[in-house]
């Protein structure tokens, strides 16, 4: 059997967390928010206006056929950065079947971008050779707060490396960047404090930690996909800057669905909240 590990609850627990995560402490029904529920075993039907749902009807899991136990294996080995490879080992799935698992669980990450402030460094890197991509990354040091931009080629000019500080990097930071010369007299463009390393005299020190990061970014694709397309690449990069930034999203699937399957009916209660104050 496949269910032996420790990390997967039972099928009630799951059910239980589910439930939990959806719905707080008392289930409503998610299209009039009323609690007046009928329940039938795990279908329920609103009193009020008559729509039926289940625990996951009205969220993006809707349309799961796995068995919970195995969904919340596959969502386990996602948040815990176990390759395709070996999940469908675990999961007895199919590669193909684990990477659009994979794809649709990074779907629903969050898609904004931090401002990045008081001290930054920017530098950029290239994938999949002459027809790749260029990628710019921003980190502010001594913090989890990344930025980064995926251009269509690989030729990166002061244009691109202006757009990108104006979309994410605040006024008066300082920044440090390498000796490229798409950087040469950027504060002429953005207001900020540059300082250049020239490579070529042996001074990393300014761009090391975000040189670092192109490093482990490598390993993260290599290691969990294999391989990127350049298709794939603003997917892989956005999961690895989510994981960088929130790591607390990926604790356990509980954390993961908390964010991702909460917010729908978030958002439907900020919505009653207003409609309340309205009336
Ligand atoms: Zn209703």
């Amino acid at each position: 059997m496949m269910y032996q590990f420790r990390q997967i609850p039972s099928e009630a627990k799951i059910r239980k967390h589910l439930r939990k995560i959806v719905f707080g402490s008392n289930i409503f029904c998610p299209i009039c928010k009323t609690r007046k529920i009928c329940k039938n075993n795990d279908r329920f039907w609103c009193s009020k206006c008559r729509t039926r749902f289940s625990l996951l009807s009205h969220t993006w899991l809707a349309h799961t056929k796995l068995p919970l136990q195995q969904f919340w294996l596959v969502l386990w080995c996602w948040t815990q950065q176990v390759p395709v490879k070996q999940t469908a080992k675990l999961s007895q799935l199919s590669r193909t079947t684990i990477y659009h698992w994979f794809d649709l669980f990074r779907s629903h990450l969050p898609d904004d971008q931090d401002t990045l402030e008081h001290l930054v460094q920017l530098d950029e890197a290239y994938f999949g050779g002459r027809n790749g991509r260029a990628l710019f990354l921003g980190k502010q040091i001594g913090s989890r707060k990344i930025a980064y931009q995926i251009l269509s080629h690989t030729n990166p000019n002061r244009e691109h490396a202006w757009k990108f500080l104006h979309s994410y990097v605040a006024a008066d930071t300082v920044l440090n960047t390498d000796g490229a010369a798409i950087y040469k007299h950027i504060n002429d463009w953005w207001p900020v404090y540059h300082n250049r390393d020239i490579h070529k005299k042996f001074e990393f020190a300014h761009t090391s930690e975000v040189e670092g990061m192109f490093g482990v970014l490598r390993t993260f694709i290599r290691r969990m996909y294999h391989h990127v397309s350049c298709d794939k690449l603003p997917d892989y990069v956005r999961e690895f800057c989510c994981r960088f930034s929130h790591p607390e999203m990926f604790d356990s699937p509980y954390e993961y669905l908390l964010i991702t399957l909460r917010l729908a009916t978030l958002s439907g209660l900020i919505k009653l909240c207003v409609d309340i104050i309205r009336r």
